[in-house]
């Protein structure tokens, strides 16, 4: 039965009340607020009516916001220049940083980082309460962000961008209509912001839709996951930051580890992995339990407790991997549109600022009433002039280095750091991630099955993590994991990878079982335990996993985080 749903037109849209969102609603507001002031508004803004929006997934803002995270300021000091003397949930900057190669006892400092890769003036913070401040400081300005609703699907007209439809509320897991059923609305906007972070499900359906990828590499990705650990006082000082390579991923897979001090008391873990990977079997979860069983790390977490879990996409094909920014009626901003730095493996100040220029873009369109393509593509110009273009040149066939292993990745990276980050070649093509798996025919030892047993005090399964994760969905309501074909799981996967999503998920949501008695093998997805981070629509080898936002609200609690 065709849903019957309201319709609201807004001025602007924007999605997602991360860093890149939140920046572009107070920035907007600031700039309109300028020209008010001196006399200069006119337009659309003008209007006693003017509407901006800005929903978000999570129940409240900042309760999905996961990242290491060591924040570089540029993009804060152009936001909030005084932000310093507004209570910021960030405390010590970093004091002191080594990176060391581990192998699997030992490990060896690293007597060479990259300049790009020095975290002086840069500070620890949480990413999640970062997030909250800066919706307080947007909150007094008038900014209110609607949590607890998603956007389904997008709205393209005659090829231009017209907004989007939120989430239907009150469906069964079947589809049917619940009692508290409340159709999800159509949400026209002028110019839509889509600040989706990482891997956004409508960023993605817009993106193929409208052709903005042609011509780009596709976008590659690592899983970052990660533990929050109270530890006895005094072993490490905060401030004090560690990045390490090597073990437990070996030399044929990019990734590595950061642990930072977020106080003497609270370490933030966690380990990155590329998902270009070969062997089917690779957990990245499994890995990071891997990791804190090195003799250096279990000494740092000895007789500490594990507080929170999470796990997130890292958007790392930099710049060559950015589609193109800007469509009649559309602006992409922060990780949706790979706006990561990837040597650094940073994006929180680029967030801000693409968000900040997306902001200024929106303004001269409201000021002009126009919202097509051509005024839009301002915010392309202001990329090019800015220093978010000269960060991701700099480092433009950084990741592409790394696409077989880690020694040619660090030959490329020395000839790109003499040559301006052009290396070898002017630009480094990518492949999709998945395609980089072997087929069990290809790699015979990834039949053997990886046994790993966890101790529960410095190592954990799944299940245990997820918990720690805070993770809550309606558990009636439409599975938001859509495969495709499960046929195709069963009878093709099995045999040709081994059911890789049920080692890539990191929050064990896949799951064959069978039937009692023996008979019926299927694929049970547990869609509760989702934590969204976004693995399985990047790495299944078939491309037929679809993660689209449940109903509004669920998912992960990263406090701290
Ligand atoms: Fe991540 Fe997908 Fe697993 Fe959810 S189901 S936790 S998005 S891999």
């Amino acid at each position: 039965m065709e849903i019957q749903r309201e319709s609201m037109d807004v001025d602007v849209l924007i999605v997602g009340a991360g860093p890149a969102g939140l920046a572009a609603a107070i920035h907007l507001t600031d700039l309109i607020e300028t020209a008010r002031g001196n006399g200069t508004l006119k337009g659309v803004a003008a209007s006693d009516e003017f509407t901006m929006m800005i929903i978000e997934k999570s129940a409240e803002v900042g309760d999905h916001m996961l990242s290491g995270a060591v924040l570089d300021p540029i993009g804060l000091d152009e936001l909030i220049p005084d932000w310093k003397d507004r209570e910021p949930p960030i405390s010590d900057p970093v004091k002191s940083e080594t990176m060391y190669y581990l192998t699997g006892k030992g490990r060896f400092r690293v007597p060479y980082t990259p300049p790009a890769m020095n975290n002086h003036g840069c500070y620890i913070v949480s990413l999640n309460q970062l997030v909250k401040w800066l919706a307080r400081i947007g909150e007094q300005k008038g900014i209110e962000a609607f949590t607890g609703m998603s956007g389904r699907t997008t709205i393209i007209e005659n090829g231009s961008f017209k907004g989007i439809v939120t989430d239907d509320k009150g469906l069964d897991k079947d589809g049917h209509q619940k009692g508290n059923f409340e159709p999800g609305m159509e949400l026209r906007s002028r110019i839509t912001i889509l600040a989706e972070g990482p891997r956004g499900s409508l960023t993605k359906e817009a993106v193929k839709r409208l052709g903005m990828d042609s011509g780009r590499n596709p976008q590659n990705y690592l899983t970052g996951v990660k533990e929050l650990w109270e530890i006895p006082a005094g072993r490490i000082k905060r401030g004090t930051i560690y990045h390490t390579m090597g073990y437990p991923l070996g030399t044929s897979q990019y990734g590595g580890s950061w642990i930072y001090a977020m106080s003497d008391e609270l370490l933030s873990i966690g380990l990155a992995s590329a998902l270009n990977y070969r062997d089917p079997r690779f957990d990245p979860h499994g890995a990071f339990q891997d990791f804190k069983t090195h003799p250096w790390i279990k000494s740092l977490l000895d007789g500490g407790k594990m507080i929170k879990y999470g796990a997130k996409t890292i958007s790392e094909g930099g710049y060559f991997a950015v589609p193109q920014l800007f469509h009649d009626g559309l602006l992409l901003v922060g990780e949706c549109a790979g706006f990561l730095n990837s040597m650094r493996l940073k994006g929180i100040h680029l967030a801000l600022k693409t968000g900040m220029m997306a902001a200024e873009t929106a303004f001269e369109a409201l000021q002009k009433d126009d919202y097509t393509a051509k005024t839009l593509s301002g915010y392309h110009s202001r990329f090019r002039k800015s220093w978010v273009f000269k960060e991701m040149w700099q480092v433009r066939n950084f990741h592409q280095g790394f696409a077989k292993g880690m020694i040619g990745g660090i030959f490329h990276t020395g000839a790109q750091m003499i040559t301006g980050g052009r290396g070898f070649k002017a630009r480094l093509m990518a492949t999709e991630d998945h395609l980089h798996m072997k087929k069990l025919t290809e790699m015979p030892s990834a039949r053997l099955p990886i046994q790993r047993k966890f101790d529960g005090i410095l190592t954990f399964d799944k299940l245990t993590d997820v918990y720690a994760s805070g993770t809550r969905h309606e558990e009636n309501q439409p599975p938001h994991l859509h495969v495709a074909d499960t046929d195709t799981c069963l009878n093709v996967c099995t045999e040709e990878y081994g059911n890789p999503c049920l080692n890539f998920c990191p929050a064990s949501v896949y799951e064959m079982v069978e039937d009692e008695g023996g008979g019926n093998r299927r694929l049970q997805i547990n869609a509760s335990n989702c934590i969204h981070c976004k693995t399985c629509d990047i790495a299944d080898p078939y491309g037929i996993i679809t993660w689209v936002p449940p109903e509004g609200g669920g998912g992960p609690v990263y406090s701290q985080m």
